[in-house]
């Protein structure tokens, strides 16, 4: 590693990464049919064409009332009508008098006059009139015209990932097509001598490249469109190559090769590319060798360069640094707005005991049922461990200052 080492916390380098992120311009867009936009990211605000609800609404089968009118309980009340949902404007009465009363569904309209819904179940219809036995606030089961949103609002603003509430507030506001963020192009380039594709068959001291493809399902889950490299040897001229043409896509994820072996080679290379980099480690275990920068001069976008990251070329390593680093400018580079990584909490099963200094992230089993969920480390054999983490279901975050965790602590997890 070079002597401009940037070995920064897990907070610091995240920060990092996030600056660079909200800083990206928008990507190209394009217009897609309703359905085919969830998950996507929204580029145009969708806006309210109406007020929500149109129509001061009944949440209730019953009686649209006066609420004044009920006072004193039992009351009776003259009944004038009845209204459906979606019934015509001229079933509607134009207003409703003092002592008055009509029977409503829940989802219709209630008319002018009338300011709360007594429910059916307080109430006895007989000879055109309505015995109630219970008392209404004003507004009670009535949800006001625009109260949800008034037309003209932005309902979904852009750089929101679409999800089933968005792509139905959508189709309630008409929309049959949405504009969404292009997906970026990530390349993806593993390096190293022992490594072999997939459909080779690895010699005996030989390692199938299976970092290429977590990271490329990774990027797929962040909104990304992965291009896979052919593999680098651990031979300069080789490698630059293939560097500079991963450095064509918008950002380029390396794995391999950034460690402080002899053949580790990646930020030799895209030191001779002049390129600056950000940090060159984070203090955190499995990952610590992570690195992250950026190109300018030899690429499409001379003027704003591409981000690459170099990321550790154990297994574990790679897929924990690309959640923890390299997800953010994916996802931003697809047009989404910064997000913020927050963990959430669960029962420890069994104690840890870990290795302090450096804040780790250790594959682990999410259990339990409802309100009882709990979680324990998977035994594992460090952090090229492929097999122990496709059993894990999220990751414990270990503070860099704790020897020793008790069981039926509550700890920090980050969902995989
Ligand atoms: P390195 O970061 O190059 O020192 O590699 C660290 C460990 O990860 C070594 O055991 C490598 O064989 C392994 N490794 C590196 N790249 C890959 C890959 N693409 N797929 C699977 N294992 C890898
Ligand atoms: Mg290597």
């Amino acid at each position: 590693m070079s002597e401009a080492s940037k070995v920064l916390s897990f907070e610091d380098a995240r920060h990092i990464v996030e600056e660079h992120a909200a800083m990206l311009a928008p990507p190209e867009t394009e217009i897609l049919d309703l359905l085919a936009a969830d998950r996507r990211v929204l580029a145009r605000a969708i806006v309210s064409d109406r007020d929500l609800p149109p129509f001061p609404r009944s949440t209730r089968d019953g009686y649209a009332v006066r609420s004044a009118d009920l006072a004193a309980v039992p009351g009776s009340l003259e009944v004038v009508g009845e209204i459906k949902a979606g019934e015509s404007l001229e079933n509607i009465p134009k207003y409703l008098g003092n002592g008055q009363a009509v029977s409503i569904m829940t989802g219709a309209p209630v008319p002018k006059g009338a300011d709360a819904v007594v429910m059916v179940e307080y109430t006895s219809q007989q000879d055109g009139r309505v015995e109630i036995t219970r008392s209404v606030a004003a507004g009670e089961n009535v949800v006001p015209a625009g109260a949800e949103a008034k037309q003209g609002i932005v309902l979904v603003e852009r750089g929101v990932r679409l999800n089933d509430a968005a792509i139905a507030l959508a189709a309630s506001v008409g929309k049959l097509r949405l504009e969404v963020c292009k997906r970026p192009r990530v390349a993806v380039l593993a390096t190293g001598d022992e490594i072999v594709s997939v459909d080779k068959t690895p010699g005996p001291t030989q390692i199938r490249n299976s970092n290429s493809y977590s990271l490329a399902a990774q990027t797929r889950n962040a909104g990304g469109e992965p291009i896979l490299l052919p593999i680098a040897p651990d031979e300069p001229r080789r490698l630059r190559d293939l560097v500079e043409e991963g450095l064509n896509s918008d950002v380029l994820l390396m794995t391999g090769g950034v460690s402080m072996g002899r053949y580790d080679l990646v930020e030799q290379v895209l030191e001779e590319l002049k390129a600056e980099f950000f940090f060159t480690g984070a203090k955190i275990q499995p990952g610590r060798p992570v690195a992250f920068g950026r190109c300018r001069g030899m690429s499409r976008r001379e003027m704003a360069g591409t981000y690459f990251f170099g990321l550790p070329g154990n297994p574990v390593s790679t897929m924990v640094t690309f959640e923890l680093f390299a997800r953010p400018i994916v996802e931003a580079l697809g047009g989404m707005s910064p997000q913020k990584l927050r963990f959430v909490y669960a029962k420890l099963k069994s104690d840890i005991r870990a290795k302090m200094g450096l804040k780790r992230f250790l594959p682990a089993i999410l259990s339990g049922e409802f309100e009882a969920s709990q979680v324990e480390l998977v035994t594992w054999q460090g952090s090229g461990d492929i097999a122990a983490t496709a059993r894990a279901n999220c990751y414990i975050v270990v503070p860099p200052d704790r020897e020793v965790i008790p069981a039926g602590e509550f700890v920090p997890i980050v969902l995989r």
